[in-house]
C-alpha cells in the first residue's frame, strides 16, 4: 500500500512540471504568432552583415516583449542583444538570420528562383533560427516575470554566420563573458541532438591587381589578375594532396573580369581552409597563402590579402547535450499533413537518394560526430558551455545550402520545425533555470574539456568585422 502511494506520488505532475509545461506552451504560441516575421526574413533574404530589415524586425519583437535591447553591439550594425530579468544564472540563446547568395527559390517543390533583386535564399534556414530562439527567450521571460524562475535570459542576434562570423567578434567583445550557459539550434533535414562538434575554419579573400590591355591587340602589355587567381586555385588543388587527413579546402571566384577581350585588371577569389582542429587550420593557412603569393610572382600582379578570420571547432558539452536531447525527444511531435506529404514526395524527386519521410518522427543521436561544416558558435563554446540541436525543418534528405532547403523553409514544414525548436529551447532553458546543479555540472565539464587551453580568436590584432565581405572587391587602381 505504502509502495503504491509512493509510486502514485512520483507519477503525479509536480508544480515544476506544470510551470515547465507552461513555458513550452508559450514558446509554441509565440513561435506560431511570429511565423509571418520568419516569412518576411525568408523573403528579404538579406546577406551577411546586411540584415538591416531582419534585425529591425526581430529587435521590435523583443522590445514589444519587454526586453532591454542593445543594438549595434561589437561594432556590428545588425547585431543586437535582448535581455530580460536580472542576476544569475544568465542563460544565453543564439539566433541567426543571414541568407546565402544565388539560392533564391520559391516555396515550391521544383526549381523555381524567385523574382527578387538580390537573388539570395534562406538556404540554411536562418529565418527560422532567429525567430525560434527569440520566441523561446520570450516564453522564458514570462516565467521570470511571473516569479516562477529567477535569473536573466539573453537573446543574441548574431549576423553573418555564413562566412562573416559575427559571433567571433561578439565573443572578442566579451558579450558572452557573464553567461553561464548558451543554447542554440539549427534547422536541418532531421531531428538530432548530442555532443557534436564541427570543423574549424579560416576564411580569406585573395585579390589580384594586374594591368588591363586589349586581349588580342596588345596582350604583351597586359598582366592578368584572373591568371593569378587561376594559378592560385591550381596550386591549392596540388597542395590538397599534402595536407593532413580531414582537411577541406574550397574556393569560389567572386570577381574575374568582365569582358573576354580585356586582360582582367582585377580578380578576387574566396577561399576556405578547414580541419577538425583550429591549431591545424592555423598551420595550413600560411601554406595556402604561399599559393597566392607564388601566383602573384609568376603573373607579375599584386596580391592583396583580405583575411576574414577564423572560427574554432565546437567544444562539446555532454551535460547540456543530454538535456537538450531528452527535451527534443519528449517534445517531438512532427507529422506531415496531406499537403506537406505531397510537397515532400514531389521535392524528393529531385534527390538521387531518398530518405524515409518517417524519419521526422525520430530524434537522431549526433553525439561524438562532426557536422562537417563550420560555425562561429565554435568560438562561443570556448568561453561558455554551449549546446545545440537540429529539428527537421526540411524534407528528410534535403542538403543544407540548397534550393530545396530554401523551398521547405517557406512552407509549413519549416514552420513546424521552428515551433519544435522553440519548445525544445524553452524546455531546456527552463531546466537550467530550475536546477542550478545542471549549470554547475555543465561548467565543470567545460573546464575539464578546456584542459587548461586558453581561447584566442583567430583574428588579426584589432581586426574589424568584415562588414562588406559579401560585396565583391573592385579594382583600386587609380589611373
Ligand atoms: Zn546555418
Amino acid at each position: 500500500m505504502r509502495t503504491l502511494a509512493i509510486v502514485l506520488l512520483l507519477a503525479l505532475p509536480t508544480v515544476a512540471d506544470a510551470q515547465k509545461e507552461a513555458a513550452i506552451k508559450a514558446a509554441a504560441i509565440h513561435s506560431d504568432a511570429n511565423w509571418p516575421t520568419a516569412l518576411k526574413i525568408w523573403e528579404w533574404a538579406e546577406p551577411g552583415y546586411q540584415e538591416k530589415k531582419s534585425s529591425a524586425a526581430l529587435a521590435e519583437v523583443a522590445e514589444k516583449a519587454g526586453f532591454t535591447v542593445k543594438k549595434s553591439v561589437a561594432g556590428i550594425p545588425t547585431a543586437f542583444t535582448a535581455e530580460f530579468g536580472s542576476g544569475k544564472p544568465v542563460i544565453g540563446i543564439l539566433g541567426e538570420f543571414d541568407a546565402l547568395p544565388e539560392l533564391s527559390q520559391e516555396a515550391v517543390p521544383f526549381r523555381k528562383p524567385r523574382d527578387t533583386d538580390n537573388g539570395n535564399g534562406q538556404a540554411c534556414g536562418h529565418h527560422l533560427f532567429g525567430v525560434a530562439s527569440l520566441t523561446a527567450a520570450i516564453a522564458i521571460s514570462e516565467q521570470i516575470k511571473a516569479g516562477k524562475i529567477k535569473g536573466t535570459v539573453r537573446f543574441y542576434m548574431c549576423p553573418a554566420e555564413e562566412g562573416g562570423a559575427a559571433k567571433v567578434f561578439m565573443t572578442r567583445a566579451g558579450l558572452f563573458d557573464d553567461c553561464d550557459t548558451v543554447l542554440h539550434w539549427h534547422p536541418g533535414s532531421r531531428n538530432s541532438a548530442g555532443d557534436a562538434t564541427c570543423l574549424a575554419r579560416i576564411a580569406v579573400k585573395f585579390r589580384f591587381h594586374g594591368t588591363a590591355a586589349h586581349a588580342a591587340g596588345s596582350p604583351e602589355k597586359g598582366r592578368s589578375a584572373l591568371d593569378a587567381l587561376l594559378l592560385t586555385m591550381h596550386a591549392v588543388e596540388l597542395l590538397r594532396e599534402h595536407t593532413p587527413d580531414g582537411t577541406r579546402l574550397h574556393h569560389s571566384i567572386t570577381s574575374g573580369g568582365g569582358a573576354a577581350n580585356v586582360v582582367p585588371e582585377f580578380a578576387e577569389g574566396f577561399f576556405y581552409v578547414r580541419h577538425p582542429k583550429a591549431e591545424t587550420v592555423q598551420k595550413l593557412y600560411p601554406r595556402v597563402l604561399k599559393c597566392a603569393q607564388g601566383a602573384a610572382l609568376a603573373t607579375e600582379t599584386r596580391l592583396e590579402v583580405v583575411y576574414l578570420g577564423g572560427t574554432m571547432e565546437i567544444l562539446p558539452n555532454n551535460t547540456l547535450a543530454e538535456l537538450a536531447k531528452k527535451n527534443l525527444t519528449a517534445l517531438n511531435d512532427l507529422k506531415y499533413d496531406a499537403e506537406e506529404m505531397k510537397f515532400a514526395v514531389r521535392l524528393q524527386e529531385s534527390f538521387s537518394e531518398k530518405s524515409s519521410l518517417e524519419d521526422i518522427a525520430k530524434v537522431f543521436d549526433s553525439g561524438g560526430k562532426s557536422s562537417g561544416g563550420s560555425t562561429d558558435v565554435g568560438d562561443v563554446s570556448w568561453v561558455v558551455p554551449v549546446t545545440g540541436f537540429s529539428t527537421s525543418c526540411w524534407v528528410p534528405g534535403t542538403p543544407g545550402h540548397s534550393w530545396q532547403a530554401v523551398a521547405c523553409g517557406g512552407t509549413t514544414i519549416g514552420k513546424k520545425g521552428m515551433n519544435l525548436a522553440a519548445r525544445t529551447l524553452a524546455a531546456t532553458a527552463w531546466d537550467l533555470f530550475a536546477d542550478p546543479q545542471l549549470v554547475k555540472d555543465a561548467k565543470a565539464e567545460h573546464t575539464k574539456r578546456l584542459a587548461g587551453k586558453k581561447y584566442t580568436a583567430m583574428l588579426e590584432k584589432d581586426q574589424p568585422p568584415p562588414l562588406d565581405y559579401r560585396t565583391p572587391g573592385k579594382s583600386t587602381r587609380k589611373e
